[in-house]
């Protein structure tokens, strides 16, 4: 079969190639590398992609498998640069070695540029080495003029098709090159329609095309005060320069901004014979998937004109037909396209996206390229190509982009929607959720609990917001960062949540929220695209999620790679559920506060906080040591066998205690009444929350310090955690628990809280069967990670608490930066990136760095990973890869992520070394 389309491609290229050694020779002296400006497509290769760009490249792959390309050449991204940068001068000898290349395609086809009877035409296209779909310029039917025209007629011996040719070059030419204004081309066409009375460009017969050919050249005189050039090589050079200069449009560059592709590159030039399916009903042109690009089946998908160009196609005046009907059309056409696309992908070792033109029956390919595809044909095609023999799983694993696996798992906003947003916020958490808007918590639960959809809209949540956030279906906050509480709570929930969206106002005592534009109030239905940061109003189409099998079997060969393991960060029984389900290796942060704050809790603890002796405060202690207790069971359970670190409590004191302004509000309230018995215990509570508030609570009385002022309250916390292990225990469930120490900064402080834990340990399960436990530390001080040599003389592990360590290495806040400057640091350059986001390697990497090594050279079995925001996100996680932790710990619902990331950065290693060899 590839032997057929290499017979039909050969015998289309009839005349031998004429090699120029002598411009080798010149250009050779003149310059470094490259050697050539101008590479005829046989001399390409896709080595050579940053100086041919991707179509230029492709093309050339195309003809070295033999496959029926028409004839031509690519002109480097080289001499776009030079001509960029030289006050738009082609490079010397760039003419010359066009003119030569051509004579090379004029020989090739047997016509000849601008001959009266067997003219050459050829289109003009661009093409970067990275794909900008549409943002450049292209001109096709070049070599057309009054001559050639009436050649190409009696080359075809059709009129009317070769006064279309010449009308739409024109067109293109006057609007492209010349900057003549689109519009009014097509008022010309509209004017003879009317006048003719009929409705479509395909019943102006020849006659009037050429009237209409000769009105645009007038056209083009009256509107640019310059003539269309009749000369072929004039009209080539002038195009050629047309499209250097399109790299530098405003389309290209803000997309190239958009994209982040860097303005160095340039764009190739192709200039390709022309070939024409425009030529009566045994011709046509279209565009083919080898796979659909939405499901990733294994079946061609595109479409198809019989008599048009590739131009009617994108201009939809005429309806296409499926690629699957040209198999009744043009049986043997339809199986040299089967044929060529398995050829292709298995050349490309990729799904391709082609344009193909067939001329009076005979096929030929214009454009081949790696298609783009949904996240879920995206996996499908991956795993279906290792089954196929075409990939190996490594190759596979590499093939998937990581947000694709995270928008496997979301539900999302149907991408063809087309409405608009009302505002835009931080993208905290991915998905798409639609409901009434609520700004009450309390309201929110209720509303939730009689299954109502809501959006719980707050300025920012504190975990008093918890059941709130608990049964709605998103949160959208107007502060905070990618780590505040709603970020962090609702991706651990993979609860969509649009954060620190500073463009809208919250009022929540009138119950509305404002934008410049529009007052949304209390119970409208607004949408919210964790994904993109947007807010939209109204219900919006979403498309819902499913890791597919396929999806399973290629996060398993992930495993099968990886070295690094992956953890979750999940604090009850759902949430370790579900990170076992999408393939955690364990628990690598369980935030006790939140089991603090659960409403049945919150009471006891403010009586603990509250205390007035030590034994009230035993008391309040051991009421709060059974529903501990409870709380480990429930997960330990649900991860039997697999580790679990437990982190102790981290939050200072006065969070857990009611707000100042509330209680002030409160008891002048009660004064005014004379409630004498209830002021005096409102007033009690507001002398502590005065006594506790600090300035800067962030660096204040919190984590281990806390605990080394009140060592009880960590002391109950191990209790319960050996209760609940013994108990399970009974039951033949095992637990592997390790005990996590938050915000330690000197060797002293784990040393001494070290000493307590093993003592309630000892005293725990001295006479009873032994229980597998650790005891480590987070490493989220710098002061942790720069004295993290001796901290490990008392650790067993260390969890780098990236939040934590990224705010107090930068001096930024976590809930404030992001809303207050960090917009701005990003879009003027002076940060590449949130650091909240994507972990910063130079400054915070570095004391990781610092921190892992004098670790382990203290103490070798040391076991490191890290648990804050970053250990789910992709280059974070590469980067942690490469430091040589042993796990990453992140919200379970980016797990599966993690996993491919980790697999990837394996893959890629073995590449590298093979290239290296
Ligand atoms: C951290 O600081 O990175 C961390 C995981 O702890 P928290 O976010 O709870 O402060
Ligand atoms: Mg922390």
């Amino acid at each position: 079969m590839a032997s057929e389309i290499l017979q039909s491609s050969r015998s289309a290229e009839t005349a031998p190639f004429i090699s120029s050694p002598h411009l080798i020779t010149r250009f050779a002296s003149n310059r470094s590398a490259p050697e050539l400006y101008v590479y005829l497509f046989e001399e390409g290769s896709s080595r050579l992609r940053n100086l041919l760009g991707g179509k230029g490249a492709d093309l050339a792959e195309m003809v070295s498998l033999g496959l029926p390309v028409p004839s031509g050449m690519t002109i480097t991204t080289e001499a776009c640069n030079h001509y960029s940068a030289n006050n738009r001068e082609f490079p010397e000898g760039l003419d010359d070695e066009i003119s030569v290349k051509m004579k090379v395609l004029e020989s090739k086809t047997e016509r000849a540029f601008g001959d009266q009877t067997k003219p050459l035409l050829v289109s003009v296209r661009s093409g970067a080495p990275i794909s900008m779909p549409g943002m450049m310029d292209t001109v096709l039917n070049l070599g057309l003029n009054d001559v050639t025209t009436r050649g190409l007629i009696q080359l075809t011996q059709n009129e009317r098709f070769a006064y279309d040719a010449y009308r739409r070059f024109i067109q293109m030419f006057g609007k492209v090159v010349l900057g003549a204004e689109a519009q009014k081309f097509e008022s010309i066409i509209s004017k003879h329609k009317d006048r003719l009375s009929i409705k479509s460009d395909l019943d102006l017969d020849a006659k009037t095309l050429a009237e209409i050919s000769q009105e645009f050249k007038k056209l083009i005189h009256d509107e640019t005060g310059r003539d269309f050039p009749q000369d072929p090589n004039v009209q080539l050079r002038m195009a050629v320069a047309a499209v250097f200069d399109s790299w530098n449009g405003h389309r290209a560059r803000i997309y190239r901004q958009a994209n982040k592709i860097p303005e160095s590159l340039g764009t190739a030039v192709n200039i390709q014979t022309m070939v024409f399916g425009n030529l009566g009903t045994d011709s046509g042109t279209g565009v083919c998937f080898t796979r659909n690009p939405s499901t990733g089946d294994r079946k061609l998908y595109g479409e198809f004109l019989i008599n048009a160009q590739g131009e009617d196609i994108v201009a939809g005046i005429r309806t296409p037909a499926p690629i699957t009907e040209l198999e009744q059309g043009m049986p043997s056409v339809f199986k040299q396209l089967t044929d060529i696309c398995v050829v292709l992908e298995r050349h490309f070792k990729d799904m391709q996206d082609i344009e193909f033109t067939v001329e009076r029956s005979r096929f030929y390919l214009l454009q081949t390229r790696s298609a783009k595809r949904t996240a879920r044909a995206s996996v499908k095609v991956a795993v279906d190509m290792v089954r196929e023999g075409l990939l190996s799983s490594e190759e596979a694993v590499l093939r998937v982009q990581p947000s694709q696996i995270e928008q496997l798992l979301h539900p999302q906003v149907d991408p063809n929607y087309e409405g608009h947003p009302i505002a835009t916020g931080l993208p905290a958490s991915p998905g798409a959720a639609t409901g009434k808007v609520i700004f009450d918590t309390d309201e929110a639960q209720c509303l939730a609990a009689a299954g109502e959809a809501v959006i719980l809209v707050r300025e920012e949540t504190t975990p008093e917001d918890i059941h709130g956030m608990i049964g709605a279906k998103g949160v959208l906050t107007s502060r905070g960062g990618m780590t505040s509480h709603a970020a962090v709570v609702a991706r651990g929930m993979g609860k969509p949540a649009v954060v620190g969206c500073e463009q809208i106002k919250v009022d929540p005592v009138a119950e509305i929220f404002l934008t410049r534009r529009v007052i949304v109030k209390k119970n409208d239905i607004v949408t919210i695209d964790g994904t993109t940061g947007q807010v939209m109003l109204g219900v919006v189409p979403t498309i819902s999620p499913r890791l597919s099998s396929d999806a399973k079997e290629l996060l398993s060969w992930a495993d099968g790679i990886r070295r690094l393991g992956v953890r979750a960060n999940a604090d009850t029984p759902e949430g370790t559920g579900a990170a076992r389900e999408f393939g955690a290796e364990g628990i690598g942060l369980c935030r006790t506060e939140r089991m603090f704050n659960a409403q049945d809790r919150l009471p006891i603890v403010q009586e603990m906080i509250l205390s007035a002796t030590d034994e009230e405060r035993a008391r309040a202690l051991s009421k709060l040591q059974p529903l501990q207790k409870e709380d480990f069971k429930g997960i330990f359970r649900t991860m039997n066998g697999l580790p679990v670190t437990i982190r102790l409590l981290d939050l200072p004191l006065h969070e857990f205690l009611p707000k100042y302004e509330d209680l002030v509000g409160e008891i002048t309230a009660l004064r005014e009444k004379g409630a004498s018995d209830s002021l005096a215990s409102k007033e009690r509570v507001l002398r502590k929350v005065m006594a506790l508030t600090e300035h800067n609570p962030m660096l204040g009385h919190r984590g281990c310090r806390l605990a080394l002022s009140h060592p009880e309250i960590y002391e109950m916390q191990v209790r319960a955690i050996f209760e609940a292990a013994i108990e399970l225990k009974d039951e033949g469930i095992h637990v592997h628990v390790e005990i996590m120490l938050p915000l330690v900064g000197e060797a002293n402080e784990i040393r001494f809280l070290r000493g307590r834990i093993a003592d309630v340990a000892s005293k725990m399960v001295k006479s009873q069967r032994e229980i597998d436990f650790k005891i480590g530390t987070m490493i989220e001080v710098p002061r942790a990670a720069l004295t993290a040599g001796e901290i490990a003389q008392y650790a067993d592990f260390f969890s780098f608490g990236t939040n934590d360590l990224t705010q107090a290495t930068f001096a930024y806040s976590r809930d404030d930066a992001e809303a207050k400057f960090l917009k701005d640091y990003l879009e003027r350059g002076i940060l590449p990136a949130n650091p909240f986001e994507v972990l910063d390697r130079k400054g915070v990497g570095e004391l990781m760095r610092i921190a892992v090594t004098n670790g382990r050279k203290t103490n070798p079995q040391l076991i490191v990973g890290i648990c804050g925001e970053h250990g789910g996100e992709p280059s974070s996680v590469e980067f942690c890869h490469e430091l040589g932790l042993n796990y990453v710990s992140c919200s379970p619902y980016r797990v599966p992520v993690a996993r491919i990331v980790a697999a990837q950065a394996v893959a890629r290693e073995k590449v590298t070394s093979e290239e290296n060899k």
